[in-house]
């Protein structure tokens, strides 16, 4: 995987001569198509699961090649909408894969939600063209594998996730080998200095109000509980090949520097931007080049000051949860993903607590720690199967 900031091959990066959107009709998605359109690069293809409505607005405004839906019934009902275009509408999670490697875009964004991005991940990368990448959970459910096969075709792999985005350009400034740790941001959400008898208290509605970032509901809700934080852990791990213990979280409520890298000389280097995924998007396309775009410019005597905490474990369990995952390794991590979506979809729909959310993860993954062994994709898919089963039993 060439996550080394290198130009790859004489690329010198600009804009691609067309590019390929899974989960278009998403928040990442969809400012994915908005980099596109300030542009003017062609789409090849967009994907999503039901909005119907919501792609059928997309695909008139892009004119595509390709649309598909995951969900089949929702493919049906695209197909006879979009009837007088032209666009090749297809349904189902195989029938993505399959199109992405007709589709053969030079670069694809991954803004799929979810452990369902990570079949189209394997798709792109066995294109050997660039991923940009901003389905973390690819990388938690199948870094290993991800990694191997990116190293075997030649993708490269460009992070979109802002923190890793910025890690991504900060190793821009020395060598891998005088890298001594990473400095991963996170905004602390709404529950920055809340105890846990505190957290048992807080509503859906106070989750969802996140104070920097304006994303989709379920990575909302993984911004508060800081299961996030731990999915970015181990996306830097498997991203940078560092071990997690030279990632070190520094709660930044403000969300400018979006994280930084310390050298052995003790210099640190961080990149900042005013918060917009547009900017995160634009660069992963665009890479190594640097083009004009739609982010606002960072405003230094705006923002007036930037301050810095230590996580605290204590409250936020999810945290310490992750690094202990990715220590026990094969399944573990894939375990924790899918126990995660199945407790953030309970919370969304208010069938559980706020604090009932780490509960449940920190119990599937205690119960499956046997699924260390999982190697395979079939069996890092058979882990995930089981800790559904199990999360869901918990509530
Ligand atoms: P959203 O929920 O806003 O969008 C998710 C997209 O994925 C939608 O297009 C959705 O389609 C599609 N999708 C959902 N389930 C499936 C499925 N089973 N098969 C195929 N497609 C599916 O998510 P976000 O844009 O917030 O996040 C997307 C990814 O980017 C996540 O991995 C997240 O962690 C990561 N990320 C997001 C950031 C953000 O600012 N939002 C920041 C950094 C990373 P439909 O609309 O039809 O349901």
């Amino acid at each position: 995987m060439n996550t080394v900031p290198n130009a790859p091959n004489g690329n010198e990066g600009g804009l691609p001569a067309s590019l390929s959107v899974l989960g278009a009709t998403g928040s990442v998605g969809r400012q994915s198509i908005e980099v596109a359109e300030r542009h003017r690069i062609p789409l090849d293809l967009l994907s999503a699961n039901v909005d119907v409505a919501g792609m059928e607005k997309l695909a008139r405004l892009c004119m595509p090649r390709f649309c598909v839906m995951a969900d089949e019934a929702a493919a049906k009902d695209l197909s006879v909408r979009l009837g007088d275009t032209g666009i090749t509408v297809r349904g189902g999670a195989d029938a993505l894969c399959e199109t992405i490697r007709e589709a053969n875009s030079p670069v694809t964004v991954n803004a799929i939600l979810g452990e369902a991005g990570l079949l189209p991940t394997l798709a792109c990368v066995s294109l050997g063209r660039r991923l940009a990448l901003s389905n973390k959970e690819s990388l938690v459910v199948a870094g290993e594998i991800v990694k191997a096969e990116a190293k075997k075709t030649g993708c490269e792999i460009i992070p979109v996730d802002s923190e890793h985005s910025a890690i991504f350009q900060c190793l821009h400034a020395g060598r891998k080998s005088e890298v001594k740790s990473i400095l991963l941001t996170a905004s602390g959400a709404p529950f920055r200095g809340k105890t846990r008898e505190e957290l048992e208290k807080v509503t859906l509605r106070d989750a969802l109000a996140h104070p920097t970032w304006k994303m989709g509901a379920k990575i909302t809700v993984d911004s508060a509980t800081m299961m996030n934080k731990g999915f970015e852990v181990i996306e830097a791990v498997h991203l940078f090949d560092v071990s997690p213990d030279a990632i070190k979280v520094v709660v930044h409520p403000e969300s400018i520097i979006h994280s930084a890298v310390e050298y052995i000389d003790s210099a640190v280097v961080a990149q900042l931007s005013t918060p917009d995924m547009r900017l995160c998007v634009q660069y992963a396309v665009t890479y190594p080049a640097r083009l004009p775009g739609l982010t606002r410019e960072l405003d230094l005597f705006s923002v007036g000051s930037l301050n810095f905490y230590p996580p605290d474990p204590d409250a936020f369990p999810l945290l310490p949860l992750a690094r202990r995952a990715i220590a026990l390794g094969g399944g573990v991590p894939a375990v924790l993903n899918a126990a995660n979506e199945v407790a953030v979809a309970a919370f969304l729909s208010e069938k559980i607590g706020f604090t009932d959310v780490s509960r449940i993860v920190c119990e599937t993954v205690e119960k499956l720690t046997g699924r260390r062994d999982a190697k395979t994709v079939s069996e890092l898919l058979d882990a995930d199967q089981e800790a559904r089963s199990v999360a869901v039993s918990l509530y």
